[in-house]
């Protein structure tokens, strides 16, 4: 049997950097994957020549130089820039928060206008946030909440706005100025002929074992490397031990339409609370496809029971504290290293992934 330096699990883009610089050290990897393809939630699967999205909208922004050099080093991306829509019971509204959202939705014009409504409708909360409700009311007020963020983070995360960390909505911008881009980082695109070149790159020369989960198997796999690099659950690696870390699903439901064009734009956002998904997706749009059909898919928020695909961390306190409790064993570790948004119990960006990736990378081989 063929022995390597390093066994990976999993074949995302956390073990897909690593294996990239662990190859360029000279070093051999074997990457084992549950999946039936390479390349976890970035993967794309080909319809009619449109890349669909198949783990959900992927849109690459950073702001970090070296991560965007070195995913240009491996493809060329487009100038892509998300700029998604709100539909609220059919009102159309832009995201993220900026002018073009204020105006629609008090049919005021400038920034101070803006800005005196939803002082006035913060009001009450001069406190530090304690939850995501009073952290959206603080920043945008009760009407943009109410419309646009309550409906779809309750959908999103399967409980209310006062229960969950004010950190998940800061993640977006608030903008007083007429600027509909999604992100504020300096770099943004999508891979030109979609992200499985990337994965193609990253994990050139490995060998894979694909259809297999390494939990089942765990001895046979670990003795077959002189060091492992685990990116699954760190709750499954110590079967479970300590109990099961929360996480939020999703489920797609793709449909191939024809017609050349259905929404106008890659995504839409569904605020309010009685439709049951949470975003559509036309892929053509992230490419500029000029195809004369077009795929959509309809992304609904589940919970996650044992078996499903883990998608969201739940990083709240009760979670949280049991995932340290794992990551103290996992500091014990001498021959297995632990990354990516699962191990790492993180609502990581693929740039924070990558950036995660390169903490370790250094360590290992730059040091
Ligand atoms: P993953 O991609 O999850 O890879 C882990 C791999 O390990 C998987 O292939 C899994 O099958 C495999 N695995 C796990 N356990 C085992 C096991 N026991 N045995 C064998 N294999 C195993 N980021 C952005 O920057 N922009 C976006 O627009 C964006 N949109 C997103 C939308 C959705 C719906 C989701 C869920 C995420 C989004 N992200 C986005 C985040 C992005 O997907 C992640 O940051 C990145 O893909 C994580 O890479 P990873 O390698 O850590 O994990
Ligand atoms: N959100 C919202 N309304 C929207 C879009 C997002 O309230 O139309 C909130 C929601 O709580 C979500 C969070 O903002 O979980 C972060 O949104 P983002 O688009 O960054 O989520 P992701 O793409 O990671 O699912």
């Amino acid at each position: 049997m063929k022995h390597y330096d390093y066994v990976i699990v999993g074949s995302g883009l956390f073990a897909g950097v690593f294996a990239w610089h662990a190859k360029k050290a000279g070093k051999t990897c074997l990457v084992i994957e549950k999946r039936s393809h390479m390349g976890g939630n970035i993967y794309c699967e080909d319809v009619e020549g449109i890349h669909v999205h198949k783990y959900g909208a992927h849109i690459f922004h950073t702001s970090s130089r070296r991560v965007w050099s070195f995913v240009n080093s491996l493809v060329e991306f487009n100038r892509y820039t998300n700029s998604p829509i709100a539909n609220y019971h059919g009102e159309i509204y832009n995201m993220p928060f900026n002018m073009n959202t204020f105006s629609k939705m008090w049919g005021i014009s400038t920034p101070d206008q803006a800005k005196a409504i939803i002082e006035e409708q913060r009001g009450q909360i001069t406190h530090e946030p304690e939850n995501l409700e009073e952290q959206a009311i603080s920043l945008v007020g009760r009407d943009i909440y109410e419309k646009l963020i309550k409906g779809y983070t309750e959908k999103q995360w399967g409980r209310s706005c006062r229960e969950l960390p004010a950190f998940i909505i800061k993640r977006l911008p608030v903008r007083y100025t007429y600027d509909n881009n999604y992100f504020n980082d300096l770099f943004q695109g999508i891979p030109i002929g979609g992200y499985n070149k990337i994965i193609d790159a990253l994990f050139e020369g490995c060998d894979v074992i694909l259809n297999t989960d390494f939990n089942e198997n765990r001895e046979k796999y670990m003795a077959m490397g002189d060091k492992l690099l685990y990116t699954g659950t760190l709750d499954s690696f110590y079967d479970y031990r300590y109990g099961h870390l929360e996480y939020r699903s999703l489920r797609f439901e793709s449909e191939l339409l024809d017609t050349d064009n259905y929404q106008g734009v890659a995504v839409v956002n569904y605020t309010d609370r009685e439709t049951p998904y949470t975003r559509v997706i036309e892929h053509k749009h992230f490419e500029y496809g000029t195809s004369p059909k077009t795929v959509i898919t309809r992304e609904y928020p589940v919970t996650w029971e044992e078996g499903m695909e883990p998608y969201y961390p739940v990083n709240d306190k009760k979670n949280q504290e049991m995932f340290e409790k794992y990551h103290a064993l996992a500091d014990q570790e001498e021959k297995v290293v632990f990354g990516g948004r699962l191990a790492e119990y993180k609502y990581y960006d693929m740039d924070k992934v990558i950036e995660s990736a390169f903490k370790l990378v250094d360590a290992t081989f730059n040091s």
